[in-house]
C-alpha cells in the first residue's frame, strides 16, 4: 500500500473523530436550552409557592375583618342594651349579643386554620427556594461543562482541520477530490467512504461484489469506486 493510501485511511479515522465532536458542538445549544428550562419549571413552582403565601395571608385578612364586623356588632348590642328599658327588647339583643359570640367562636376557628395554612404555605416556599437555588447551581455548572466541551472541542476542530489539510495535501488530486465529495455527501459523518475490498472480493461498505478489474486498480492503488455504492476502494497489505 502506497504511504499516502495509509495517511487516507488514518485521516479517514480522524474525519470520523471530527464528525462525532461536531455533533457534541451541535448538540450544545439545545442542551443549553434543555438546562435553562429545567431551570424555567423550578422558577414556576417557586412562583407559584409565593402565590400560595400571598393567597393565604389574604384568607388570614378576610377572616379578621370578618370577626372586626361581628365584634362591632357585638359592641353597639352591648351600649344599646344599656338603654334598653323594654325586658323583651333587652331579651333580644341579650340573644343578638350571643349570636355574635358564636360567630366569632366559628370565625377564630377559621382563623386558626387559616394561619395553619399560612404556615404550611411558607414552608412550601421555603423548599421551593432550596429547590430553585439548588437548581441554579446545577444549571450553572452544566452551562459552565457546555462552554468548556465548546471551547475544547472548537480547539481540537481547528487542530484537526489544519491536520488534515497537510494530509490531504500528500494525496494525489483524483483521490482528493472523490474522498472529499463523498465525506460531504450521506456516506459522510460517522461513516467510511474509504473501504476496503474483503477477502471474498466485495466492498466493505455495502457488501456488494467488486468486479476483477476494479480489484486490480485498487491493488494498484489506482482510483477505484465501487459500481454499487460509489466509495472508493483499496486493498489491505
Ligand atoms: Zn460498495
Amino acid at each position: 500500500m502506497q504511504e499516502w493510501m495509509q495517511s487516507l485511511l488514518d485521516l479517514q479515522e480522524r474525519d470520523m473523530r471530527m464528525a462525532r465532536i461536531e455533533a457534541l458542538v451541535k448538540s450544545v445549544p439545545a442542551e443549553k436550552a434543555a438546562a435553562e428550562n429545567g431551570l424555567k419549571a423550578a422558577e414556576a413552582a417557586r412562583l407559584a409557592a409565593k402565590e400560595g403565601v400571598r393567597n393565604a395571608e389574604m384568607a388570614i385578612k378576610a377572616v379578621e375583618l370578618d370577626i372586626e364586623g361581628v365584634r362591632t356588632k357585638m359592641r353597639d348590642f352591648q351600649t344599646k342594651t344599656a338603654t334598653i328599658k323594654k325586658n323583651d327588647e333587652y331579651q333580644a339583643a341579650l340573644h343578638q349579643i350571643e349570636t355574635c359570640k358564636k360567630q366569632i367562636a366559628a370565625q377564630e376557628e377559621l382563623q386558626m386554620a387559616a394561619m395553619e395554612g399560612l404556615e404550611a404555605a411558607k414552608l412550601a416556599l421555603a423548599d421551593e427556594e432550596k429547590r430553585m437555588a439548588a437548581a441554579k447551581q446545577r444549571v450553572a455548572g452544566m452551562l459552565g461543562d457546555l462552554d468548556a466541551r465548546l471551547a475544547n472541542c472548537t480547539a481540537e476542530l481547528e487542530t484537526m482541520k489544519a491536520q488534515r489539510r497537510d494530509t490531504l495535501g500528500n494525496v494525489p488530486p483524483d483521490f482528493q477530490q472523490r474522498y472529499e465529495r463523498l465525506r460531504a455527501s450521506k456516506f459522510g459523518g460517522g461513516n467510511r467512504v474509504l473501504v476496503a475490498i474483503r477477502a471474498n472480493g466485495s466492498c466493505d461498505g455495502c457488501r456488494m461484489n467488486v468486479t476483477a478489474q476494479i480489484r486490480v486498480n485498487a491493488a494498484k492503488c489506482q482510483l477505484a469506486t465501487c459500481s454499487n455504492c460509489g466509495r472508493i476502494l483499496y486493498v489491505e497489505d
